[in-house]
């Protein structure tokens, strides 16, 4: 399972799909991507292998330089496309690498607010927590840190929303989360060499922060909202 995100000036699709290549040796059953272009987001999931995903991509290529992808290792909800992530909810669309344990709990309260689920996964319940969320504020990052802070469990998530398509979103609780620095483009993933052909100046997120990227900048902060000095550590090794 793995997670890999990109914003910069490149077709987010290459990079992501390149990045979870790397990945695969954590082992997988299916995957999918979700790439914003134009204020729209556009998603593509596969059961099966990359070469599934990266077929049906070639068909139906998804555009834009913002993207997150992902491949799953089923904890709840069979393999199959439709329980492949991305995961979208209106606006909203998240990867997840871990368990979410309240998730039906939340499912309840979120049916009960008219929110439709597809999916058998406990992932879906993020993309419609912070959909509701970001409904109430009007606030992405706002929406983020409060779904996040109502669910228990282990994530590593990365987060898109069509109506601030400059901006993506990560945060780590229990799984692995790196952060790339590139020259004006920024990669976050579930582990370094995923990155390592794009940049060696890498940050490592501590459980309880989130990261929001914008095309030039980033900022990681904790949960709660507090800044955060992060040192870019360099990677030397090769894989
Ligand atoms: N629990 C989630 C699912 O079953 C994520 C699994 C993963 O880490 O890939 O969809």
């Amino acid at each position: 399972c793995g997670i890999v995100g990109y914003i910069g000036s490149q077709q987010a699709s290459d990079i992501v799909i390149e990045g979870l290549r790397k990945l695969e040796y954590r082992g997988y059953d299916s995957a999918g991507i979700a790439a914003l272009d134009a204020g729209r987001i556009a998603l593509r999931r596969a059961e099966g292998k990359l070469v599934n995903l990266e077929t049906l991509l070639r068909q139906q290529p998804v555009p834009g330089c913002v993207g997150i992808g992902h491949t799953r290792w089923a904890t709840h909800g069979r393999p199959s496309e439709t329980n492949a992530h991305p995961h979208q909810a209106g606006v909203i669309v998240v990867v997840h690498n871990g368990i979410i344990e309240n998730y039906l709990e939340l499912k309840e309260r979120l049916i009960g607010l008219g929110h439709n689920f597809r999916s058998e996964t406990d992932t879906e319940i993020i993309a419609h927590l912070i959909e509701q969320h970001f409904n109430d504020s009007g606030d992405f990052e706002a929406a983020v840190r409060a779904a996040l802070s109502e669910v228990h469990g282990a994530y590593a998530v990365a987060v898109l929303c069509e109506a601030e398509p400059d901006k993506l979103i990560a945060a780590k609780l229990g799984s692995p989360l790196v952060v790339g620095q590139g020259q004006g483009e920024y990669f976050v993933a579930s582990d370094i060499p995923a990155m390592l052909s794009h940049t060696r100046e890498m940050v490592f997120l501590e459980d309880g922060e989130l990261v929001v990227f914008n095309r030039s900048s980033m900022q990681v902060s904790t949960l709660a909202g507090t800044p955060l000095q992060k040192t870019p550590k360099t990677i030397t090794w090769s894989p």
